[in-house]
């Protein structure tokens, strides 16, 4: 077990993960600005693209590219300057660092090399599409994006079909059609809702069905989208053949207590305890 106290004194610097407006620059955090600007240096997914959002809110630090091809060549040069005691801020494109973006790595490597690393919280497409999408909002599930190679991408929709909670996607505009009708053929005409453009002047939202929604983006993907699946419907269970009596007798012989044994049957058959109880003593109901 290791235990990190975020705010205490430390002898390393801090690996700080700053969320970045997923489209509308209003939704940069006060708390983000004050980090970046405070951190040593900013490792960013695309230097080019942060030097934007550097320059609107006035922030002068330094920046290196930490992005998915330079990875693991960049990360002992960052723990060397994090355990040198200088902090660092990480930044992707937009959204959250880690999620479906860079960083993972860096954050286990961080932790390993225990180096303190302090989130903040901020813009993410998933969970803000999830709360206007009008599916149950929790349990659910992030997926990020499906795989691209057809026969990998049906073996992971097959591994979700039965998942009882909302499951949310990233997908492309150029695919998302075709993944709509996929998902369609392995998971049923489930409720879905696609959420395009969030936070931006185009946002949208698309409520219906997934053959409904396939049929829509045939001809309006265009933008980002968040593709969010309803649960798997609850599945009739198909009442056992075997006795009530015998079932209690059964859970009797295994260990049970008769009064756990005839409880834990009622639920199975979604009966009264006392039915149970009386089918399994040979009394009238
Ligand atoms: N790290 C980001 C986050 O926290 O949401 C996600 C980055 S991922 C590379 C980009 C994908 O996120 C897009 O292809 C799209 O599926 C989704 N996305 C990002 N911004 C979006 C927006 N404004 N509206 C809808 N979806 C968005």
């Amino acid at each position: 077990m290791t235990q990190q106290k975020s705010f205490a004194a430390h002898d390393v610097g801090t690996l700080y993960l700053v969320p970045t407006p997923i489209g509308n620059l209003e939704d940069m955090t006060v708390r983000a600005v004050h980090v970046l600007q405070q951190v040593d240096l900013i490792a960013a997914e695309d230097t080019r693209n942060t030097q934007k959002l550097l320059n609107h809110f006035e922030i002068a630090t330094k920046q290196i590219s930490f992005h998915e091809h330079n990875t693991q060549a960049r990360i002992p040069e960052l723990l060397a300057k994090l355990a040198a005691g200088h902090s660092i801020a990480q930044v992707s494109d937009a959204g959250m660092p880690s999620i479906s973006d860079p960083g993972k790595e860096l954050v286990a490597a961080a932790i390993e090399a225990g180096i303190p690393v302090v989130p903040l919280p901020g813009a993410n497409a998933a969970t803000t599409a999830l709360i206007a999408s009008g599916l149950p909002p929790q349990p659910f599930m992030f997926y990020g994006f499906l795989p691209r190679k057809a026969s990998e991408q049906k073996a992971a929709l097959t591994a979700l079909a039965t998942q009882p909670q909302t499951v949310i996607f990233y997908e492309s505009p150029y695919r998302l059609a075709k993944t709509l009708t996929s998902m369609a053929a392995v998971f049923g005409d489930r409720p879905a809702v696609l959420a395009r453009e969030l936070t931006k002047k185009f946002e949208e939202f698309a409520r219906g069905t997934l053959l409904e929604l396939a049929d829509w983006a045939q001809d309006n993907a265009r933008g980002e989208f968040v593709v969010m699946v309803g649960p798997a419907p609850a599945v009739e269970k198909a009442p056992s053949t075997v006795p009530l009596p015998e079932q209690v007798q059964a859970r009797i012989d295994a260990g049970a207590r008769p009064n756990d044994a005839i409880k834990a049957v009622a639920k199975d058959n979604g009966l009264k305890k006392q039915d149970v109880y009386n089918a399994y003593h040979e009394l009238e109901g």
